[in-house]
């Protein structure tokens, strides 16, 4: 799906944040900086500093806790199986042939000859008067700062102070009729006709595998994981107990050569995949399908996305891929981020893939036969649907970071991070009210004891309100000082993030009551 604004969806919440700010934050306090920024950085790449670290490395730990580790109970009552798996990211070339990422893997793109840039022809946009033979300006859907300059363009070209509401209008590249696009000034050109037509641009990397630059050696960086786990589907029958209805989980880097990376990490061109593929019996499909699609979205809920900003969206008949189109359906798992309101933008889709990936390997492969599976139960051998509920890691982070930055004019920060504790990169900051009195000495070592399960800080430094205001930054759910009453009546004090609010606890209840603030597994 496309992230940028939706026409037709419901009026905008007015945005009490903006990614400027996000993005500032995150820079500022190490959650994501930009990759190889002292040299310029690298368009769609993105490193995560230590806060950003731990954040994304709690939401992948949640979903493997909760999808593979945990006990699931799926829509027949019964607990189901969902088993590991570790793939390379590179592997023969021969399963991006099958699987049609060779042949079909690509984006419609536009270069402008003028100023040499590169664009998705689906995140075009133009603006321009509705008769035929008018001047037109292109600019990627939601570039505020794009849009600005092509209304400045218009009033310019038609000698007028604003625009004309009933003329000028929006519409998707790709429906200017291929006739009228020499008319069209490109986004970041001066003249006009510059844009190619659209052509299409294979999004996978390709890589030289050895030393010898022969066509017979180049292979691919995978731009998804499902297809590692496809390719080892009977590997897993053979080796484990699993029977059908079962899953394959993964979680793993894929890369795209994304035209027009954009929108912070949402559009990257390496990128972390959560993805599960869940084989059934091809009777089963749409139970299987409702089941997943309205898990994973509740799962989202759970881990802290509990705003109106997420949505499920089921799919169009027409907007299927090809091996969906006779099947129990598609849908996205959406949120609201800054930068696509009043739209939304995909954080996961769950599809059901029919047989297609099996039976393509199987044939490509030649082990048609074994690749049939030959389901006991049911005294029958077939090749298995799948239902695939793929996410994004790092949109799912973005996704965490967007709905967590509150701004709170009243905080000497102005702003804290409301995560959900389980997501919470750092979970305690543990302080010293002063640095004397033995203060320092009780806040270590109950520190060191915290830091046996739980990401926690020890913070001596600066005032009690700095140390609040660095840790709502962060998004530390509780604060724990270490005051004179801790040495008189062994107890300390415990600020929530949330409310500002404090309560006394004996010194020896912090570990248990932490635990259960947090959920020990976090
Ligand atoms: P889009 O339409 O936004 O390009 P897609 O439908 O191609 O996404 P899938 O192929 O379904 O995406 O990939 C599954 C998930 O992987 C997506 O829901 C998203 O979270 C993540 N993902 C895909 N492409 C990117 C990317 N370029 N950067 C970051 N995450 C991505």
């Amino acid at each position: 799906m496309s992230d940028s604004p939706a026409a037709n969806s419901p009026a905008p919440e007015v945005p009490a944040k903006t990614m400027e700010q996000i993005v500032a934050l995150c820079r500022r306090r190490g959650f994501v900086f930009q990759s190889s920024e002292i040299y310029g950085g690298i368009n769609g790449f993105w490193d995560y500093g230590p806060l950003g670290t731990e954040l994304k490395r709690n939401l992948k730990n949640a979903w493997w806790q909760d999808v593979v580790q945990r006990e699931l109970i799926g829509p027949h009552g019964e607990p189901i199986d969902v088993v590991g798996l570790d793939c390379t990211i590179i592997m023969n070339p021969k399963v991006w042939e099958a699987s049609g990422h060779v042949g079909g893997f690509s984006d419609p793109m536009v270069d402008c000859r003028e100023t040499k840039q590169r664009y998705r022809a689906d995140h075009l946009v133009v603006l321009g008067a509705v008769e035929a033979g008018a001047r037109l300006w292109a600019f990627v859907e939601g570039d505020d700062a794009g849009r600005a300059k092509a209304i400045k363009g218009i009033c310019k070209y038609e000698k007028r102070d604003a625009l004309d509401a009933a003329r000028h209008i929006v519409r998707p590249y790709p429906t200017v009729p291929a006739d009228e696009r020499a008319r069209i000034v490109g986004p970041d050109a001066t003249e006009v006709g510059t844009l190619t037509e659209p052509r299409q641009f294979n999004l996978m990397f390709k890589t030289l595998v050895g030393a010898v630059e022969d066509p017979g050696n180049y292979s691919y960086l995978r731009p998804e994981t499902a297809q590692g786990i496809f390719v080892n589907f009977q590997n897993v029958m053979d080796s484990t107990r699993v029977k059908i209805p079962f899953g394959i989980a993964q979680i793993g880097k894929a890369f795209r050569n994304e035209v027009t990376p954009r929108n912070f990490t949402f559009r990257s061109r390496e990128f972390e995949q959560m993805e599960i593929e869940f084989f059934i019996h091809p009777s089963e499909a749409a139970t299987w399908y409702a089941w997943w699609r309205d898990w994973r979205f509740s799962w989202w809920q759970s881990i802290g996305l509990t705003s109106a900003n997420l949505q499920l969206r089921e799919h169009d008949r027409d907007e299927l891929a090809h091996y969906a189109k006779e099947g129990a359906g598609t849908s996205d798992i959406e949120y609201r981020f800054p930068f696509t309101a009043p739209g939304y933008g995909e954080l996961e889709g769950v599809a059901h893939r029919s047989d297609f990936d099996l039976r393509a390997h199987a044939t490509a492969s030649g082990k048609n036969d074994k690749a049939k599976h030959f389901d006991q139960a049911r005294n029958e051998r077939y090749f298995p649907h799948v239902i695939e509920p793929s996410a994004g890691a790092d949109r799912g982070t973005l996704a965490l970071l967007c709905e967590a930055y509150t701004p709170d004019p009243s905080r000497p920060s102005g702003v804290f991070m409301k995560f959900n504790p389980r997501m919470a990169p750092v979970k305690a900051g543990i302080f010293p009210l002063v640095n004397k009195d033995g203060m320092p000495e009780i806040g270590e070592k109950l520190f060191r004891t915290l830091r046996k399960k739980h990401v926690v800080e020890f913070d001596e430094k600066q005032s009690i309100g700095k140390r609040y205001a660095r840790m709502d930054e962060a998004g530390t759910p509780f604060c724990i000082t270490i005051d004179s009453e801790s040495l008189t009546a062994q107890t300390v004090t415990v600020r929530h993030r949330d409310t500002q609010q404090q309560e006394k606890l004996a010194i020896d209840a912090v570990p248990a009551w932490l635990d259960a603030h947090i959920g020990t597994d976090s």
